[in-house]
């Protein structure tokens, strides 16, 4: 084998590595759309809010549940006056989602992306660290 060869080999096991790691990640999201439990209005949203956030002992953190916007992503959003926004998309909202971004407040990743100052690590952090991490525990109940 050559240089050639072993360049060759090493970035299309790179690629098939990246596109493994993204599929099983994605998979930890997808999955559970047709199982959990369903989110038909803002009062199924408070609900499990109120019982999502007792389970990671949050009381004592400001969260507000936003439902029913347009897009199609939720997220958690950190505000500037250091209260929190859980915005769940209509089109899949679910418990699953719920847990995802309460996972993201418990473990203060969004303190962690204001800290880190690099945009490279800021990504690496995010997908390598912060959403596997969210989306192990909104799926299996682990604690990474
Ligand atoms: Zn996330």
């Amino acid at each position: 084998m050559n240089l050639f060869e072993l360049i060759n080999y090493t970035i299309s096991s790179l690629e098939i590595g990246f596109a493994s790691y993204f599929f099983i990640l994605s998979s930890l999201s997808l999955i559970p759309i047709p199982f959990s439990e369903r989110i038909r209005s803002k009062d199924d949203l408070d609900k499990i809010m109120g019982e999502e956030i007792k389970r990671l002992d949050l009381q004592d953190e400001n969260i507000a549940p936003v439902f029913n916007l347009g897009f199609l992503n939720s997220v958690a959003v950190l505000m500037p006056d250091g209260t929190y926004q859980i915005r769940i998309s209509k089109r899949l909202a679910n418990r699953n989602f719920v847990r995802h971004e309460l996972y993201h407040i418990y473990k203060k990743h969004n303190y962690d992306n204001l800290r880190i100052n690099s945009w490279l690590l800021k990504k690496i952090d995010y997908w390598f660290r912060q959403e596997p991490q969210a989306r192990v525990y909104a799926l299996l109940d682990i604690k990474l």
